[in-house]
């Protein structure tokens, strides 16, 4: 497959929001991960692959890991299996700085080949620890924003979509659960071999690795959830709206981006479900009125936030602000108008304190629930503005335009302007996301 993707130019050698310097002048294109992964002694091994194109003349390249993983070995190899020199690598900082014996000019294609493996653990960052944790009886990985490099040598910038093959080996009876599908599964001895494949790309941040004793419950013909095998019977009534779902979206926004959906329930408790991409992850205490709202909410981020992808973490609102108006979407279908969700929600944001720009919201506040809530309300009043045919119509042109790549305020702005009055909608969008005074109940 060729990647078509946008190369959004994002301001600055350093992430605004993670604070983390950008790995520029290269492209990855496909990480092939190849690991074993002994339960245990949380215990992580192996190679990654990764093809790189360069977009510049590079002498040095860098790329993020955590320091507590190790790496044996770095090589590279060039188109046709020509050699290219790595004279020396330097792991410090959480980054991979890698020399080469000449520079690559820009343009070049080659394999680049890290040996790594270590004890795997979160990162701490000002959102918790995040990527990689370790379960009672596995592990998991959930990596927004920043967290990839807790497990697997990367680019960890939203905007750099790869495509990937996981390979994971891990004692039985583990079940080892990936992005995209499954392709090949075997056993030898008393371990396993899973590997997945993705069609699509994917941001850094949505690449997960799932390690438990699961159960398969068939959820629809597209959708199936992996669940501890005593919560089985919790689990089918939990999900038994997932695949409604899913078409009710499909409706709404047009196709289901990616061949499948996948939700996994962990033994343990989590703080708050997770979304990677072709797939969701719910802790086994979320099983509470809340529920229902949690599912439509990760369920819809395939749209918003996996097939169109964000250039900078700025952008944040346009994942939940969009996931959380999804919620209020599928209680409208079920026949409680989203205009009535709109309303309780304003009520409830009206009684916080007005501070927040939703727009650029900051790296503390990116995750506050002023910005999925305000976000939501922001969606809320462009239907209002619009009328539902214009508005729905834009929408559709939005995710049909992001498809699979990047998006960022100035495309969903273009699709608005096609189906309405410019100067109205820069009006609201003004209101709604760059000051911090809420706007009037939009009506
Ligand atoms: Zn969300």
């Amino acid at each position: 497959m060729t990647l078509r993707l946008r190369t959004t130019p994002v301001p600055g050698t350093r992430d605004a929001y993670t604070g983390i310097d950008f790995n520029l002048g290269f492209h990855a294109r496909h990480y092939h991960l190849d690991l074993t992964y002994r339960v245990m002694p949380n215990r992580l091994d192996g190679t990654a692959t990764i093809d790189v194109v360069t977009w510049k003349d590079l002498g040095v390249m860098t790329l993020d890991l955590m320091n507590n993983l190790s790496v044996r070995r770095v090589t590279a190899v060039g188109a046709g299996g020509r050699s290219i020199k790595v004279t020396r690598f330097k792991h410090s900082d959480n980054k991979l700085r890698i020399t080469f014996s000449e520079p690559l000019r820009a343009d070049t294609e080659f394999q680049l080949v890290i040996r790594y493996g270590g004890n795997p653990r979160g990162r701490r960052t000002t959102w918790g620890d995040i990527g990689w944790e370790e379960l009672e009886s596995g592990a998991l990985v959930a990596s927004q924003p920043n967290g990839a490099p807790s497990w697997f040598p990367c680019d960890d910038t939203p905007d750099e979509k790869a495509l990937y093959d996981i390979r994971v080996t891990a004692d039985n009876p583990f079940t080892v659960i990936s992005n995209g599908e499954l392709v090949h599964k075997r056993g030898a001895g008393s371990t396993t071999t899973w590997h997945y494949r993705t069609a699509q790309p994917l941001a850094s941040y949505l690449v997960t690795l799932q390690v438990g004793e699961y159960t398969r419950l068939e959820l629809g013909t597209r959708t199936d959830a992996w669940v501890p095998r005593r919560f089985l019977e919790e689990a089918r009534e939990a999900f038994r709206d997932q695949e409604e779902m899913l078409e009710v979206y499909e409706n709404i926004f047009g196709p289901y981006p990616f061949p499948r959906y996948t939700v996994v329930m962990t033994e343990d408790e989590l703080e708050i479900p997770l979304e990677a991409q072709g797939l969701s992850i719910f802790g086994s205490n979320m099983v509470t009125p809340e529920w229902e709202r949690l599912v439509a909410h990760e369920l819809s981020h395939q749209w918003f936030g996996n097939s169109l992808g964000l250039a900078q973490w700025d952008d944040i609102w346009l994942n939940e602000g969009f996931a959380c108006y999804c919620e209020w979407l599928w209680f409208e279908h079920k026949g409680h108008p989203a205009a009535d969700s709109a309303l309780e929600h304003y009520q409830d944001l009206a009684m916080k304190p007005q501070d927040l720009v939703i727009g650029d919201p900051g790296a503390q506040d990116m995750f506050d629930d002023r910005v999925y809530k305000r976000g939501a309300l922001t969606v809320h009043a462009l239907r209002v503005l619009l009328g539902d045919a214009a508005f729905f119509e834009a929408l559709r042109a939005y995710v049909s335009f992001g498809r699979h790549s990047i998006v960022e305020p100035v495309d969903l702005r273009t699709q608005l302007y096609r189906v309405g009055n410019q100067e109205q909608i820069d009006e609201l969008l003004d209101a709604w996301l760059w000051s911090p005074a809420l706007p009037e109940f939009p009506r």
